[in-house]
């Protein structure tokens, strides 16, 4: 039976893949076969079974579908930057299956009728898995703790202040007892408000250069230093968000050996850019935390490597044109990145050589699924079918006008990325696919 893209049949196999899972690239052609929705069997090799339906992925890759610990899709309140829906779509377009939104909208997510409004956004746009995770405070005010319980049955994965530090170390210490107890973790943004003040970027010498005021790295090592004390104590699960600096890599580093609960997560603009980027003034370098000092993206990446850093999370933070058109120091703090974290991965991790193209998948696939416990993130037999077939050798242009996200506000605009993203599938169904790599098929 012939492949046709117009409808994708509840059966079908997928030939002449490399198959890339648990850490892994395979050397030899492989083959995935789709049933109801699940993996029914994968493999190396060619199987026949007649009448069945063939995707012929000749030159591509076949991993499971890209898992993303770290998003804002601004819904409810700042529908012009992103939604579910267009959040979804870019999420898909990148080859990502599975997201965890931050609670930072407006009002915040921190109650269980709103976490259970965002999964249901997710599923009405059925673009994409949504993972809520819910504000540690009511209002993300930094005083309170919200009711952790109600808001895990109706599906949080984990809480977080995220956007925002959680200044009060007793609120820390208990959010991170409850949460514990509930078997979630709390998602740190390090950050100390006292030292950064109204810092724009990381202090240093662009920033003395620029005149801009400078975010010291002491901000974040400080923040990660004590919420890692807090987690020891409590023996709650800490997950670091977006880690930036040397020290705070080294910090992990030691704490995990010492057996403290610990994962975090990088971005890919951490482990590819540096302050130097900010010479222009121009805001798609702005971020929080900001880009740092070729050392500090050199630990992040090695911390990738050997796994102190557990896996790569986009904290894709769209916004308007026009706010991006502002000067450095008065635009917001955030760049989007789910439509090009594969290939800043490939280009600057594995074309570099810091790691090969199978440990790079797992850091965007199984690793961080276990980070969080979500139930995704794995080509197994049994497994619901999320996967993405990419080309890593595809070299391409980031434009604006390609982007499927509301928003535009990307770091790598007219830079030249390898890697690109040729179809997505969650659940056995298509919910992306390229048209100028799409293996051949009727359309
Ligand atoms: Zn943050």
């Amino acid at each position: 039976m012939d492949w046709s893209w117009k409808r994708i049949p509840a059966e079908f196999l997928v030939t002449n893949v490399r198959l890339c899972t648990q850490g892994k690239l395979g050397k030899r052609k492989g083959f995935l076969h789709v049933r109801k929705g699940r993996i029914e069997g994968l493999g190396v090799g060619s199987p026949t079974m007649e009448g069945l339906p063939v995707l012929d992925g000749a030159g591509l890759v076949c991993a499971p579908g890209f898992v993303d610990l770290h998003v804002h899709f601004r819904e409810p309140g700042q529908e012009e930057k992103e939604t579910v829906a267009t959040g979804s779509l870019a999420a898909a377009a990148g080859g990502f299956t599975s997201v965890v939104t931050m609670p930072n909208t407006s009002p915040a997510i921190d109650n269980s009728g709103m976490v259970r409004y965002l999964i249901d956004r997710g599923r009405d746009a059925g673009l994409c898995r949504i993972f809520p995770t819910g504000a540690i405070s009511p209002g993300r005010q930094g005083e309170a703790m919200c009711e952790f319980g109600d808001m895990v049955a109706a599906g949080a994965v984990g809480f977080t202040d995220d956007g925002s530090p959680v200044p009060n170390g007793n609120l820390m210490a208990n959010a991170l007892k409850y949460a514990g107890m509930l078997g979630v973790p709390i998602i740190s943004h390090a950050e100390d408000l006292t030292i950064v003040g109204n810092g724009v970027m990381h202090a240093g010498y662009w920033s003395a250069r620029l005149g801009l005021a400078g975010m010291a790295r002491a901000s974040e090592d400080s923040s990660t230093f004590r919420d890692i004390e807090l987690a020891r104590a409590s023996g709650g699960h800490l997950h670091v968000a977006h880690v930036s600096t040397r020290g705070a890599v080294e910090i992990i580093r030691r704490a995990k050996s010492e057996g403290v609960h610990v994962t975090a997560e990088a971005t890919p603009h951490h482990f590819s850019l540096d302050h130097s980027r900010c010479r222009e003034y121009s805001p798609l370098f702005k971020m929080n935390p900001p880009l740092r000092e070729s050392e500090d993206v050199n630990a992040v990446a090695e911390g990738l490597a050997d796994g102190t850093l557990d896996c790569i999370a986009t904290d894709h933070a769209p916004h308007t044109a026009t706010e991006k058109e502002y000067q450095f120091d008065q635009a917001p703090f955030g760049v989007t990145g789910l439509e090009t974290a594969l290939g800043v991965g490939i280009t600057y991790l594995v074309n570099s050589g810091v790691m090969d193209l199978g440990r790079l998948v797992e850091l965007m696939t199984e690793k961080p699924a276990r980070a969080l416990n979500l139930p995704v993130g794995r080509l197994e037999e049994g497994a619901e079918a999320d996967f993405v077939l990419f080309d890593p050798e595809k070299e391409w242009v980031v434009r604006a006008e390609g982007f499927k996200s509301r928003s535009r506000n990307s770091s790598y605009l007219g830079e030249k990325l390898s890697g690109k993203v040729a179809a997505t599938f969650m659940r056995g169904r298509l919910t992306w696919l390229d048209p100028e790599l799409a293996p051949r098929g009727e359309d």
